[in-house]
Order: structure tokens, then sequence, then C-alpha cells
């Protein structure tokens, strides 16, 4: 996919990468989320918008919203939590300064959708044992 119809998300995360190898930013897990959120429900059009405090490192994130062309937003916003967590995130709010993170436009490969959804699935099942077997 040339780099002009490319996810925002992703473009950010080449050039940070590129500045900086080996540091951690939370573009990835923000588009696989999103990716995996769509393919589940095809027709919300759902976007995780993603708030950070200018302090937060790693995966902290302040808080989310989803917006979905559904009536279910709620549901899926409560999905959208259990998959960061499954990440490994912790959302927590501390009052300082926030700034929204770009959200995922859906411009990506099929292979990435499909990574993405197996990756986002794989979490919650290793979060949540019990409930599969
Ligand atoms: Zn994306």
């Amino acid at each position: 996919m040339p780099d002009d119809q490319r996810c925002l998300l992703q473009l950010i995360q080449k050039n940070r990468l590129r500045t900086y190898p080996d540091s951690f930013g939370p573009e990835q897990d923000i588009c696989d989320i999103s990716l995996w959120l769509r393919q589940k429900f095809p027709l919300s059009n759902a976007r995780v918008l993603v708030n950070r405090h200018y302090t937060q490192r790693s995966r902290e994130i302040a808080g989310f919203a989803v917006t979905s062309a559904a009536a279910q937003s709620a549901c899926l916003a409560e999905m959208v939590f259990e998959a960061f967590l499954a990440l490994g995130y912790k959302v927590q709010e501390t009052g300082g300064d926030m700034y929204k993170c770009p959200s995922c436009s859906g411009n990506h490969s099929k292979h990435e959708k499909l990574t993405a959804y197996a990756r986002i699935e794989s979490a919650l099942r290793a979060r949540r044992p019990r409930l599969d077997s």
C-alpha cells in the first residue's frame, strides 16, 4: 500500500522508529484493537479514540472513547477496555494535560487485518483461560 494511503498511525510509528529505533508507542496497539473491533462488528465503522497524558510512557493511557455507527457503543467500549488490559495496558486518568492520539483509519492490508484479529483474540484468550475451556 503506498504511504499516502496508509493509516496515519502507521506513518507516525514508522517515523518514530526511524528516529528512535527501540522506542515504544501505542500506535500498533490502537490499530490492532480498532481493526479487530471492526472485524467483529463489520457494520459498526467503529473508531477508537485514545487519550494520553503527556507524562504517560509505555503501556499507559488516560482513557478512550469508542464511536460507532451502531447503537452498541457502550458494549464496544467494554470490549475495547478488555482488549487494552489484555495487551498489558493501564488505563488511568491522573488529571494532567492530555493529548488525543489519531484514530485508525482502517487503511490496512488484508494481511495486517488478519494479524490484528488473531493477535487480539489470542491476548484475550490468554487473559481469560477459564472461559474458553
Ligand atoms: Zn491503523
